[in-house]
């Protein structure tokens, strides 16, 4: 009587072999003694098991040692399985054709090798546990390309073609080679150390997404060869980078995400001249920068910053955010203690003084520019700052001089306001006079009009006899506030035009 192997379902073959280990018995392609597998033998096996048209390949024991069963060149009608197969040397899969698609799962394994393999349906789904070696060299596959170990990924993918998202997960990277490769739907990847070195990265094609979250890179990360796709993002959320230059001709992301991104060396981010700003984005944490940092033609207006050093960095044609009129840090834009999620209002008083050195640095760099609308908003956001340091609560913040300041000409930066609450104190001092006394200016507007203007310029001018006690205190009102308004319009004119 003969036995059936253990995983008949699989290999429908006859037990051979039984393992001393586990007592069960097994054919010579189960069997789970490797060492000293005669490989004639195994071929042989697997040959029929092939011939019979099974592209299942399931708990496989591939004799270790040199020399390995290649199923290059084959194709395989359905969907090829390698899950829990054992082998050394390596599964040579090169110019294979999966019709509906290919999955491997291994722990210690060789390298696995699938240049010029096509992949027509279905993807690929390779899970390793131990360092791996995977080889894909112009590759194509068709559907999602997944590729996961425990440690250690090699990956070389030149000219490798993927119509589906391509994702990498790996513990480290020792290589990660996808010189023109053609991604059609983005890539993903989550390593916790790359050692990305001074290599750029360089694709012939890439459309969607570069997620990039939580990774780890050793050296600088370039771009500079690389063509984006120009609605793409490139989400390096919460990564560790050394360095980071995004700069060129070529075309670039439509955004950056950066939220959390910690960057220990120098940075570049650059549009180039006639392109569309690059947007930087960091809305829930400010991405750390330790370095010299540049940023040229880009759009700042989500994208959170204090909390680093602004003298190392350097700011050219920059979009800012923009709140009533008025460009901004996003920061001071989110700062407001209502909106902060911890529910601890403090914090934000606290950043309050941040935002405020930030704001005076960009004034003194926009006034030596001569930009003085740009010079003038951050002023704006300095004093604002300033005010609001006192508390939300506090009388101080809406009574103080700092208020009275922000409210009768925008902390000098706004004339039209002030040239406006000065119209109000001359029209609106000439209608009380009027109205209260008609007969005493003999019945005419325009007498009060011109009362109410040499009074605000200081002529001292005497009110008529027997009018309401009123006009008197508005006279003497309007002699003080008058020519503090007048001030106040020509510091705002000046701060406008002053070269
Ligand atoms: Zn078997």
């Amino acid at each position: 009587m003969s036995l059936a192997c253990r995983h008949f379902a699989i290999c429908r073959r006859e037990a051979t072999h039984q393992h001393a280990g586990d007592s069960l018995h097994y054919c010579y392609l189960h069997y789970p003694e490797r060492q000293g597998k005669n490989l004639d033998q195994f071929d042989e096996a697997l040959r029929q098991h092939l011939e019979s048209g099974s592209c299942d390949f399931r708990f496989f024991q591939f004799p270790a040692g040199l020399g390995s069963p290649s199923f290059s060149g084959r194709t395989f009608a359905r969907p090829a399985d390698f899950s829990e197969v054992a082998f050394n040397d390596s599964l040579n899969l090169a110019e294979a054709v999966f019709q509906q698609g290919l999955r491997i799962v291994a722990r210690q394994t060789g390298p696995i090798l699938l240049n010029q393999a096509r992949i027509n349906s279905g993807g690929l789904s390779v899970q390793l546990d131990g360092n791996a070696h995977v080889s894909l060299q112009r590759a194509v596959i068709v559907g999602a390309a997944d590729l996961r170990s425990g440690s250690d990924l090699h990956l070389s993918a030149g000219y490798v073609e993927v119509h589906g998202p391509l994702s990498v997960v790996a513990t480290s990277t020792s290589g990660l080679y996808l010189n023109s490769a053609r991604l059609h739907e983005g890539f993903k990847l989550r390593v916790t150390e790359w050692c990305a070195g001074s290599r750029s990265f360089s694709w012939w094609l890439l459309r969607g997404d570069l997620n990039w979250q939580t990774c780890g890179f050793r050296g600088e990360v370039r771009f500079d060869e690389a063509s984006f796709d120009p609605e793409s993002r490139l989400d390096l959320t919460q990564s560790r980078l050394e360095g980071l230059r995004i700069s060129g001709y070529k075309l670039l992301p439509k955004a950056i995400v950066l939220d959390a991104t910690h960057i220990s060396g120098d940075c570049r981010l650059e549009a180039d001249v006639g392109e569309p700003r690059l947007k930087i984005l960091a809305k829930s944490r400010r991405p750390e920068m330790d370095g010299k940092t540049i940023f040229a033609n880009v759009n700042l207006s989500e994208c959170r910053l204090v909390g680093n050093v602004f003298q190392s960095m350097a700011f050219s044609n920059i979009e800012w955010a923009r709140h009533r009129g008025r460009w901004l840090l996003f920061d001071e834009l989110v700062a407001v203690p209502s909106q902060e999620p911890a529910g601890r209002p403090e914090r934000v008083l606290r950043t309050y003084s941040n935002i405020k050195e930030a704001c005076q640095i960009l004034k003194e760099s926009y006034r030596n520019l001569g930009d003085h609308v740009r010079s003038g908003d951050f002023h704006y956001g300095e004093m604002e700052m300033k005010r609001r340091e006192y508390g939300d609560r506090s009388l101080l913040r809406f009574l103080g001089l700092e208020a009275w300041y922000c409210y009768l000409s925008g902390y000098g930066t706004r004339w039209k306001l002030a040239l406006g609450w000065l119209a109000g104190i001359v029209f609106g001092s000439a209608a009380i006079y009027y109205f209260s006394d008609p007969w005493a200016f003999s019945w005419n507007p325009n007498v009060a009009l011109k009362y109410s203007v040499d009074v605000v310029t200081l002529q001292r001018p005497d009110l008529p006899k027997h009018v309401h006690p009123w006009s008197h205190w508005v006279r003497g009102i309007e002699a003080v506030w008058g020519p503090v308004q007048i001030a106040l319009f020509g510091l705002a004119l000046r701060m406008r035009l002053r070269r």
